[in-house]
C-alpha cells in the first residue's frame, strides 16, 4: 500500500492503543520503515511476499519489549509488522498484477477509512499468539480497493488488540502454567533416571561388545530427543510465553 495509506490507518491504530504523540511518532516510523528501506536500499528485495511466520517472528519482538516496558521498541515492531500485513492485503505478483496492485493502492488512497469497524475489530482482539497466527495465515490479498482497504485495517486491529490488550495472563493459563511446571519437573526427574540407566547399559555392552560402536552410537543420537522432551505441549509453551511465563 502507499505510504499515506499505512500512515492513515496507522493513526486510526494509534487512537485505539491510546498512544500520546511521541509513542505514536516511534509507530508510524516503525509502519514506514519497510518502504523507506526498500527505497534506500536499492538491493533489498521487495517485502509483498513476506511470509506469515516472518510477520510473527517481528510480532513476538512487539510483544517481548511490551512485556519488558519499553513501549517505544515495542511500537517500532509493531509498526514494521503491520505495515507487512497491509501489504499482503493487496493483490500483488511480479510482472502480471503489478499494474491491477498499483490501481488499488490508488484507489485506497481516495477511500475513507471505516474507523467504526477499526474500533470494534480492535475490542474483539484476542490476546494470544494463537490468535494472531491465525489471522496471519488467513490475510487474502484482494484487486478490490475498498475491501483492501477494510481487509487492512480489520487484520492491523486484531494484530494491534492482540498485542496490547493484556499484559496479564487470564486465570485459566496461570493454572495451566502450574500445571506445565508440575509436568516439567516430573520429566526432569524421568529423563534424569532413563539417562542414567541408558548410559549403564551402554558401557555394559560396550565392554562386552565392542565391535558394535556405530550402532551403539546410532541408539545413542536417537535417544538424544529425550534429553529435551519437557512433556509439555509446546503451543502451551508459546501461549506462556507471550505472557512472559515459562
Ligand atoms: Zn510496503
Amino acid at each position: 500500500m502507499r505510504i499515506e495509506t499505512h500512515v492513515a490507518i496507522g493513526r486510526a491504530i494509534s487512537r485505539q492503543l491510546g498512544l500520546d504523540p511521541y509513542l505514536k511518532k516511534c509507530f508510524i516510523r516503525g509502519l514506514r520503515r519497510p518502504d523507506l528501506r526498500v527505497k534506500r536500499e536499492r538491493r533489498v528485495r521487495s517485502h509483498l511476499g513476506i511470509h506469515p511466520e516472518s510477520i510473527m517472528s517481528i510480532v513476538w519482538s512487539a510483544r517481548r519489549a511490551y512485556l519488558t516496558g519499553d513501549y517505544v521498541r515495542s511500537l517500532e515492531h509493531l509498526g514494521v509488522a503491520l505495515h507487512y500485513v497491509q501489504d499482503k492485503c493487496v493483490v500483488w505478483a511480479r510482472r502480471r498484477l503489478r499494474r491491477v496492485h498499483n490501481r488499488v493502492e490508488r484507489t485506497a488512497l481516495s477511500l475513507e477509512l471505516p474507523v467504526e469497524a477499526i474500533r470494534e475489530d480492535f475490542g474483539r482482539a484476542e490476546c494470544s499468539t494463537i490468535f494472531v497466527k491465525s489471522i496471519l495465515y488467513s490475510i487474502k490479498p484482494s484487486a478490490d480497493p475498498v475491501e483492501a482497504l477494510r481487509n487492512a485495517c480489520y487484520y492491523l486491529a486484531l494484530v494491534a488488540g492482540a498485542v496490547y490488550n493484556s499484559s496479564k495472563p487470564p486465570r485459566d493459563l496461570i493454572e495451566k502454567y502450574e500445571e506445565a511446571k508440575a509436568m516439567a519437573a516430573k520429566w526432569r526427574r524421568i529423563r534424569r533416571f532413563l539417562v542414567s540407566a541408558l548410559a549403564l547399559v551402554f558401557c555394559g555392552l560396550l565392554i562386552l561388545y565392542p565391535h558394535l560402536l556405530a550402532i551403539y552410537f546410532i541408539a545413542a543420537i536417537l535417544s538424544l530427543p529425550l534429553l529435551f522432551y519437557s512433556g509439555v505441549d509446546p503451543r502451551l509453551r508459546e501461549e506462556l510465553a507471550w505472557y512472559g511465563l515459562g
